[in-house]
């Protein structure tokens, strides 16, 4: 220790004695002490620990800031793509958890014959039935207004003469499934034997009346529709036939409401859903009012095609 304080100490006179020669040397000489000097500084600063860590700082600083300037601006681009990404699977568990008819976006369905379509459809869903079928067509007659009755498979078998009969008269069929149960609410593997048999059975009726016609057009019971159902008919190209316009007949209400109701919202291309409910005598007794209502607006009530327009 004692040698390394000494030595610097004794390299000073000379440097010293320099000074006074010549001025011009003095500039060459500060520039070249201090080099000089700094080992002996350094070496102090390091016996220290102080003051090496100073001049090195001011620039450390700098480069510091813009690095946590470039860190910031990658975090922010960060947010962004983390943001995008929970948007974008938001907006995907939303439409999953949507519920109908706003998922039918992605599968063919009718909800109307399209709105520049002269023409209404009026649908009677859960035919036939022995009373108010013929109550139904009577009305239809009436009218000499055409529609679709969307059959139940085991009624279907029960009254094979009705849905004869309907067919026979112009009218058409479509599948209602074969027992009417909700199969939303049922397990995927019976939608097979509750939409097939159906089909099948409408297709021997309509061979058995002579009428050249077929259906894929299928109303799922109560409404009940859900992803796997979806899936079901989109895979085996079966139709989802809708409504535009309904209101609630199935809760037996009189025929002047039924009427009103149904008219008061009546536009180009509606399909109109009704029902062959029992003890719903409103219904036949409404369709008059309903067909002349379509008439003043140039409108024909036709039965539902088989390949709608949205
Ligand atoms: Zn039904």
């Amino acid at each position: 220790m004692n040698e390394t304080l000494t030595s610097p100490i004794a390299n000073e006179p000379p440097a010293a004695v320099a000074q006074p020669v010549p001025p011009q040397v003095a500039p060459t000489v500060v520039p070249a002490a201090t080099p000089a000097v700094a080992p002996p500084a350094d070496a102090a600063a390091s016996a220290l620990g102080v003051v090496p860590v100073a001049a090195p700082a001011a620039v450390s600083t700098a480069t510091m800031v813009s690095e946590v300037g470039s860190t910031l601006s990658q975090s922010v681009g960060l947010v962004r793509v983390a943001a995008f990404v929970c948007a974008t699977i938001t907006v995907w568990i939303a439409y999953f958890l949507w519920r109908p008819p706003a998922p039918m976006l992605f599968l063919r369905h009718t909800e109307h014959m399209g709105r520049e379509t002269p023409a209404i459809s009026i649908n009677f869903d859960d035919a036939p039935h022995p009373v108010m079928t013929p109550l139904l067509l009577a009305a239809l007659n009436r009218a000499d207004a055409k529609a679709t009755f969307f059959v139940i498979g085991d009624s279907l078998r029960l009254y094979p003469e009705l849905a004869r009969r309907i067919v026979q008269e112009g009218h058409t069929l479509a599948n209602h499934s074969q027992n009417h149960h909700n199969l939303s609410r049922q397990s995927p593997t019976i939608f097979k034997s509750e939409i097939e048999p159906c089909f099948a059975a409408i297709r021997r009726t309509y061979k058995d009346a002579g009428v050249p016609m077929t259906t894929r057009l299928f109303r799922p019971p109560g409404g009940g529709m859900n992803r796997p159902l979806m899936q079901y008919l989109y895979d085996h190209d079966i139709e989802l036939a809708w409504w535009s316009n309904n209101m609630g007949d199935w809760a037996k209400p009189p025929a002047w409401k039924i009427a009103d109701q149904v008219n008061a919202n009546l536009r180009p291309g509606d399909i109109i859903l009704l029902h062959d409910t029992p003890g719903g005598y409103g219904t036949p007794q409404a369709i008059p009012a309903i067909v002349r209502a379509a008439r003043r607006q140039n409108l024909k009530a036709i039965a539902m095609p088989e390949k709608g327009a949205l």
